[in-house]
């Protein structure tokens, strides 16, 4: 077996018994990477140099007995979101085309400390605005399950990389659903984090009240060793919750004995792929056979969750974005004949269209006369959706959804239809206005087969290792995951 099939922790065993050595195992996913990423398009940018320099000092670390622990060694990528010292950082937009940014995000110098392995940054949808990963300013990537499907988004470069086995982790953002859907729809486990677990310090802001850095892996032991080292309180986030760590992946039970998992029926909605519910279906009917019961909840306001994300993610992201002016940061026109022509022809000239659409619709939400009857309304209905969660999880001890009511689709199927795109994030969407854990595993195949879908598992706040050990559950009763797209791996080791 090619080593690019093995997990993340099944690398870290084998790095620790010195059966396989860091360099060996990222010059495998380097060569993966040159195989099958002009396919692909999943990176950005990728840095052979600093990996296998990173590889070299963790196998010197090791040879003296001084490993820094079970990431020492491992190859990962991140998406183009998360600032890094030593590589572009782009965010998907030509208006931070060639970017450097002067420090690590928190997330990277953790993974930095750990001894991880940075391969490269990987595509997204331009500032995470997008649920296919089209919306990237450079390239469109591709599922690799089906070359003709999109891969998801944002964070659909982390996925597809992921899954063409060119690395054995990665760290992505959600801020509506950017990093469970597209695990969703390629085979893997994405985890978005409690609000405030993972700090945000380094991550190119869209929507501050909704961002959230989690880990994309192919299992869930592998995600919960990824967020066990990302989180932890950070003075540089003043979100940042000052809570103890749990060790995630050792406190990984199957046994779901006693644990009541809603089901909330507004999640279940009218127009979801037949197939995609009969795969939820079974996966409730397995976890139940792991002692769970499975019970039916209410979110009565959850429907109003879509609209009230677009009007909330659009105004935050209009005042994020409005530092982009050609001054400071950002792209600058050549063409300009004073200050404010300056400011409006290089946002036009940086910002792709969707971006555009969105710092409109942001800053007519926010503007004079109208604030109330949009912003202000749009944050009523979030705590309204808070406390409607918070009802539920007074019955029971997690929730369970498709992570996305349809199967990926064809690259170019949505993308001129920005409602059709939106109204595909419905599942994942409350959860962000809520702040709640959720991730998303593995769950079957759809469409003769061939597309990958994920179920969604949402969790109370800070309890991840509840959502955790259903997503282990699951996993362990199913092979799902070790389905290997149709992309060959030979040629690396
Ligand atoms: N698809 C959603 C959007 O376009 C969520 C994106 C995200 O989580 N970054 O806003």
């Amino acid at each position: 077996m090619s080593v690019l099939e093995l997990s993340l922790s099944e690398v870290s065993q084998q790095l620790t018994e010195r059966k396989l050595d860091s360099v060996t195992v990222t010059k495998a996913c380097l060569s993966q990477i040159a195989n099958a990423d002009p396919q692909v398009q999943a990176f950005l940018h990728v840095d052979s140099e600093g990996a296998l320099a990173a590889a070299a000092a963790s196998d010197a670390r090791r040879a003296s007995g001084q490993s820094r622990g079970p990431l020492d060694g491992i190859p990962l990528a991140l998406k183009d979101n998360l600032v890094t010292v030593d590589m572009p950082s782009t965010a998907g937009s030509k208006m931070l085309a060639g970017y450097r940014s002067p420090v690590d995000a928190t997330v990277v110098s953790r993974m930095k400390t750990a001894g991880a392995v940075v391969l490269g940054k990987a595509n997204l949808d331009e500032f995470g605005m997008g649920s296919s990963t089209e919306n990237s300013a450079f390239q469109k990537t591709k599922n690799p399950y089906s070359l003709a499907h999109i891969p998801g988004g944002s964070s659909g470069g982390c996925a597809a990389a992921l899954a063409a086995r060119m690395c054995f982790g990665a760290l992505g953002s959600d801020t509506g659903g950017s990093i469970r859907q597209p695990a969703g729809f390629t085979n893997s486990v994405g985890v978005k984090p409690t609000y405030g677990r993972v700090s945000r310090h380094g991550l190119i802001a869209f929507a501050s009240s909704l961002d959230q850095i989690g880990p994309m892996a192919r299992t869930v032991t592998d995600a919960a060793l990824l967020l066990e080292v990302i989180s932890g309180f950070d003075s540089a986030d003043s979100t940042s919750v000052n809570r103890e760590v749990p060790a995630y992946s050792k406190k990984l039970t199957r046994d779901l004995q006693g644990l009541k998992i809603g089901l909330p029926r507004e999640l279940m909605v009218d127009g979801m792929h037949p197939e995609v519910r009969a795969r939820i279906e079974s996966a409730a009917q397995i976890l139940t056979s792991r002692g769970a019961t499975i019970i039916d909840v209410t979110l009565p306001h959850a429907k109003y969750a879509l609209a009230a994300y677009y009007v909330i993610a659009p105004a935050e992201a209009s005042s994020n974005l409005a530092r982009y002016d050609g001054i400071r940061y950002g792209h600058r026109t050549s063409d300009s004949r004073n200050l404010a022509e300056l400011y409006a022809k290089s946002r036009a000239e940086g910002f792709g269209s969707e971006v555009k659409r969105r710092i409109m619709l942001g800053a007519f939400a926010l503007s004079a006369g109208y604030a109330d009857a949009y912003y202000g309304k749009a944050q009523a209905m979030r705590t309204r959706i808070r406390a409607d969660f918070e009802t539920a999880f007074e019955q029971v001890d997690a929730l369970i959804s498709p992570t996305a009511p349809v199967p990926p689709w064809k690259l170019g199927e949505k993308i001129d239809d920005p409602l059709a795109m939106y109204l595909t994030d419905v599942m994942t969407l409350p959860v962000n206005l809520a702040g709640l854990p959720a991730m998303s595993v593995p769950c079957g195949f759809v469409d003769n087969d061939s597309l990958p879908v994920g179920l969604q598992i949402i969790g109370r706040h800070f309890d991840e290792q509840t959502m955790l050990n259903i997503g282990f559950a699951l996993e362990s009763e199913t092979q799902f995951a070790k389905r290997a797209p149709p992309l060959s791996t030979t040629g690396a080791r």
